[in-house]
């Protein structure tokens, strides 16, 4: 069911404790967690504690959280400091565009250049 843990899920592994991570910040809502293989100097992502396949399937289904996940973005550019330098909040979408893990996750990126657009 929508929003409760999926046994075969890394992310719900992470916030059960499960697997470990390097959390740098938590909320009621929402964990964020280094990334095991950083594309930047900062490279946090932030997940809701519920599952949701994408970050379009939380904002349907649980808006409140899905602002938890923006806010909490914001809080970790401002404790990485790179809220000044700029940075760039994604949400991978499907596997053609990268997404690997179908728990809804924001990447939070900066501490060096970032290329506009994308790759
Ligand atoms: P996606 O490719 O789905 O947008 O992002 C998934 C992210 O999760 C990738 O950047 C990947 O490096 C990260 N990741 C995958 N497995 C683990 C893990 O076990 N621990 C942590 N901290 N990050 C992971
Ligand atoms: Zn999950």
């Amino acid at each position: 069911m929508a929003g409760e843990p999926q046994s075969d899920c890394l992310f719900c592994k992470i916030v059960a404790g499960e697997v470990p991570a390097t959390i740098v910040r938590e909320s009621e809502t929402t964990v964020a967690f280094r990334d095991i293989n950083p594309q930047a100097p900062t490279h946090v992502l932030v997940i809701p504690k519920a599952h949701h396949a994408d970050a379009a399937a939380l904002a349907a289904a649980e808006p409140g959280i899905a602002a938890d996940v923006l806010r909490e973005a914001g809080e970790i550019a401002a404790q990485e400091n790179v809220r000044g330098s700029g940075y760039r909040v994604v949400f991978n979408t499907g596997s053609g565009a990268g997404q690997t893990v179908f728990h809804a996750h924001a990447h939070v990126l900066g501490g060096r250049g970032l290329e506009w657009p994308p790759g």
